[in-house]
């Protein structure tokens, strides 16, 4: 696909992308789920530019390549305790029982997640190496604030334009990259879906499904990247996969207090009313809440006390 394609693509999304997330009218913005309509348009343009980089390998046809080219002590399944990565942790240990599986503890999983993580450790007999973020999630939004919803800046710029937020670079992306150093990882297989988000589509359509981080300094394969929701579930179904609880009341696992995730107020509402007040406190209320979706700049009340409480 020419470059000047997926600009306009890109632009068109940045376009409607407002009112798919749910950052519309000014509000937080409902939780809304796509449609496999939707889900698979994304998954098509990132197979285009996927397939311009490297073949589309069917998953565990890549989990082989990357255990081929980097050996099976140098290869890491990174495993929040989510579906995607719980899926992609499971047709790795049909191939590699004793494959070597990366897990962040940041402190702000839901607890259902966290019960589930270890239960999952011991029932699979992982061999499962455990981080601990040097700071907290809280020590980082005294400091920073509470991380944006992760829309482009300037479409035009498209996914360079988008910044990562302090508390995944604490949280997430430094604590592996220790783990690649002291262990001299050279791959990670991740459970990142095109689906999921057109951020991680246009991703996928630039790099390809697997690809060299040079930051990390580590490849990065994505063995699902090409599916829908439903395959997801019907591969978990089908091989008897147990998932967190979360998923019975949320959409997606992760951080609880996660304010990039635009849904988040609609999900921590049904799944644990206490975290939400709790949140909604922090925030500076109801009213702050939504100045903070509105205009994507931290309430008042948050900067006025120089951090949070
Ligand atoms: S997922 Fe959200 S809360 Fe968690 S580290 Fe990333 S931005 Fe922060």
């Amino acid at each position: 696909m020419p470059s000047h394609t997926v600009g306009n693509w890109w632009r068109r999304g940045a376009e409607d992308g407002a009112r798919l997330l749910g950052l519309d009218g000014g509000g937080a913005g409902l939780m809304k789920h796509k449609t496999e309509a939707q889900e698979l348009a994304q998954i098509e343009l990132a197979r285009r530019g996927a397939i311009q980089r490297n073949p589309i390998y069917e998953p565990s046809e890549l989990i082989k390549l990357a255990l081929e080219r980097h050996g099976s002590d140098k290869v890491a399944v990174s495993w929040s305790g989510g579906r995607c990565s719980t899926v992609i942790l499971h047709m790795a240990l049909q191939i590699c029982p004793d494959i070597r599986v990366f897990h962040t503890d940041h402190g702000v999983h839901y607890p259902e997640t966290s019960r589930y993580v270890r239960r999952m450790a011991k029932e699979w007999n992982l061999n499962l190496a455990i981080a601990k973020p040097e700071r907290t999630f809280w020590e980082i939004v005294k400091e920073k604030g509470f991380p944006k919803p992760r829309v482009p800046m300037d479409p035009k710029r498209g996914q360079s334009a988008v910044r990562t937020p302090a508390c995944c670079r604490w949280l997430k992306e430094k604590p592996l990259a220790d783990f690649r150093k002291k262990e001299g990882i050279e791959a990670f297989i991740v459970g990142m879906r095109a689906a999921e988000a057109r951020i991680r589509a246009l991703s996928m359509y630039q790099k390809g499904q697997f690809y060299l981080v040079k930051k990390l300094k580590a490849w990065k394969y994505n063995p699902i990247a090409f599916w829908i929701t439903k395959e997801l579930v019907s591969y978990c179904q089908a091989n008897d996969v147990p998932i967190s609880p979360i998923y019975k009341t949320a959409f997606r696992s992760g951080c609880w207090p996660c304010t990039a995730f635009v849904g988040w107020r609609d999900q921590l509402m049904r799944t644990n009313p206490k975290y939400y007040d709790f949140m909604v406190k922090k925030l500076g209320g109801q009213q702050m809440l939504d100045h903070f979706y509105r205009t994507r700049v931290e309430p008042p009340c948050h900067t006025e006390r120089g951090g949070l409480d």
